[in-house]
């Protein structure tokens, strides 16, 4: 007998040679239905491995993420004797299953493929699928493994193999396919019910532009046809969300190739958004005890030395800057907090004027490849809403609680209310990679584990992931379209203290260390600013709308009471516009809605000589005829439903 040890901590006892499978039956013959992979002692195993010792079983469905991996991977293999069969002499290289679905590369000789042969691909593949075969698992030697390959005259597998040591090699089939594999597969071929080929690119072999060029085949599948149909509505919606787009819509941003790539340029529409949000985080971060400093975009190169981000970043990042004189070297600044040490070093502290929190809106530059720059989310020139707080120890606790109240009430007023924290600490096993005593890293560990519950922050812990200076804490944040972004680190830091000898004087008169703790709850205003365009589709919280409200004049006719409503609003501390065009109302209102503008007040004759005005709103909800004033109080409550006051 063996004994499986479950997740939930139960010990279950089974027959020597009992598979994953067996354990799944024996909790719920329907929950065994809906198990596709499984693994052992922290390895991945087939659902019919025979299990011969002692050990922690997790069974997977379609749910987990490591379910969504099995499926994936066994759609690959599917795909890839779909391309067999259908372009004879393809010879396949790899195949891995991604983010989203899978891919393979192939070498598919003097033949090609386009869209028009997706269908057929795709048909092919389901074909298979309902053949409900197995995929199981053989060991082969590595000279078996090199002569079925070379017989094939695949010089990518060869490759594979010959890098491979004798005894690790595996092969998986499935009907009359067979394939170089690790394992990790869904229990047979028919689970699979729906698949698209979603693209083909061009491919270098092991990613390098001296090798061959492959085709890329992209596919995806679903265990339901509404699961894929549900896919592709969601990737229709996340196109239209397309922050680039829509800051070219809106006219937020823009990039330049005279510029530069990876330079985003505010356009004046988005630098008021920017100067809203900021103002926004300003006025929280003054009431949390925030103080505003203001540093250079470049410091001398020695800086960075100091601070080892020049380890970090120089070979790779923007090259120093010459001047005239010589040995003088500047770099554009990768970070804010070395010039924020320098800051805290300007005088001396005692432990009664802890904490000091500096903050700035600091603009670095990291030099991303090109092929990795994707709209205001990887940039080379960024600006962080970034703070660095200096305390004692003991202060630690509090300041990092104070640090979560502020970012959950960012998150709050910009309207995301689906998020999770990671913990991550270091690894107890390997204390060497970490620099700070054991007593700090306890008191650290265990003030961001407080903080967390405390909070009722809903958090996983991962150990082994801090940072080599100190544990941290990540928000994860959920769009509307159900997709994941980080977003708010708060980070511990020991290491930039000692390198830049900060000290306070404590109670016993001698000098001691400051920790530090970095924390930015927008992340950098571009990135922040392209999640919440994708999360709103443009719509943001009212409070944060560049443009309010809009009065249509029906004709030229009610213009000057058109201006008069303005004044109003205006008055009232609505940022409004009046669009007085010669143009028809219905004309007006379309341009409104595409501009995203949430009211449209209409004024006409009816509205004039009643004092009044029209009220539609963005989507095409109608308020009736209401007074100015009374529209006034709708924003303002409208408003206050997401902008509360911090504390
Ligand atoms: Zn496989
Ligand atoms: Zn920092």
């Amino acid at each position: 007998m063996i004994d499986i040890t479950l997740p939930d901590g139960t010990v279950k006892s089974f027959e020597n040679n009992a598979t994953p499978m067996d354990v799944a039956k024996s909790i719920s013959e329907g929950f065994a239905r809906n198990v596709i992979s499984a693994s052992f002692n922290g390895t991945t195993v087939e659902t019919h491995t025979p299990l011969t010792t002692d050990g922690a079983l997790v069974l997977y469905t379609w749910n987990d993420k490591e379910g969504k991996k099995a499926f994936w991977h066994s759609s690959a293999h599917i795909l890839a004797q779909a391309l067999e069969e259908l372009y004879p002499g393809v010879k396949l290289s790899i195949g891995p299953a991604i983010e989203n679905g899978f891919y393979y590369d192939v070498d598919l000789g003097d033949q090609t493929i386009s869209d028009k042969d997706f269908k057929t691909i795709e048909d092919k593949m389901l074909e298979i699928a309902r053949g409900k075969y197995d995929f199981s698992l053989r060991s082969v030697s590595k000279a078996d493994a090199l002569s079925l390959y070379k017989s094939q005259d695949n010089e990518y597998k060869v490759e594979l193999i010959e890098n491979l040591e004798d005894g690790t090699i595996t092969f998986c089939d499935h009907s009359t396919f067979t394939d170089l594999c690790r394992g990790g597969h869904i229990p047979n071929t028919s689970i699979i019910k729906a698949v698209k080929v979603m693209s083909v690119a061009g491919a270098y072999w092991r990613g390098d532009e001296k090798n061959k060029q492959l085709t890329r085949v992209y596919g995806i599948s679903f265990p339901k046809q509404k699961d894929l149909t549900e896919y592709l509505h969601l990737l229709e919606e996340a196109k239209k969300r397309d922050h680039r787009k829509l800051g070219r819509e809106l006219e937020l941003f823009t990039f330049s190739a005279k510029v530069g790539q990876g330079l985003p340029l505010w356009l004046p529409k988005g630098a008021a958004l920017r100067e809203r949000l900021e103002d926004f985080l300003k006025k929280a971060q003054k009431k949390a005890g925030y103080q505003m400093v203001v540093t250079p975009h470049i410091g001398q190169k020695e800086l960075y030395v100091t601070s080892g981000h020049y380890e970090k970043y120089g070979a790779d990042s923007f090259q120093p800057i010459l001047t005239p004189n010589e040995g003088e070297e500047f770099l554009l600044k990768p970070m804010n907090c070395p010039h924020h040490c320098e800051i805290y070093n300007a005088k001396p502290f005692s432990y009664k004027e802890l904490p000091i929190r500096y903050a700035e809106f600091g603009t670095v530059y990291r030099y991303e490849q090109s092929g990795e720059l994707h709209g205001l989310t990887r940039v080379r020139g960024f600006t962080q809403d970034d703070a660095h707080i200096f305390c004692t120890p003991d202060q630690l606790d509090k300041e990092f609680k104070d640090v979560i109240d502020l970012v959950l009430y960012v998150f709050g007023s910009l309207g995301f209310e689906n998020f999770k924290a990671q913990v991550s600490l270091r690894d107890p096993n390997t204390p060497e990679k970490y620099i700070g005593s054991d007593e700090n890293w306890e008191k650290a560990e265990a003030a961001i584990l407080n903080a967390a519950i405390d909070k009722g922050l809903d958090y996983v812990v991962e150990t082994g992931e801090a940072a080599f200076y100190g544990p941290k804490l990540d928000f994860m944040v959920k769009d509307a379209l159900g997709r994941n972004w980080q977003l708010g680190t708060i980070q511990v830091d020991y290491n930039l203290p000692e390198r830049f000898d900060l000290t306070y004087k404590g109670s016993d008169n001698e000098l001691h260390r400051p920790v530090m703790i970095h924390r930015a709850p927008f992340g950098s205003m571009e990135r922040f600013v392209a999640i919440l365009l994708e999360h709103t589709g443009g719509n943001f919280p009212l409070w944060l709308m560049p443009t309010q409200a809009i009065v249509l004049s029906i004709s030229e006719k009610y213009e000057k009471y058109a201006e008069k409503v303005l004044n109003v609003l205006e008055n009232n501390e609505i940022r409004a516009l009046a669009d007085n065009r010669n143009e028809t109302i219905g004309k007006k209102i379309r341009e409104a809605e595409m501009a995203k503008i949430p009211y449209m007040i209409i004024v006409g004759e009816q509205e004039e000589s009643k004092n009044m005005i029209s009220v539609r709103q963005h989507g095409g909800e109608d308020l009736g005829m209401i007074s100015a004033v009374d529209f006034a109080e709708v924003v303002e409550k409208e408003v206050k439903k997401t902008l509360k006051t911090f504390k």
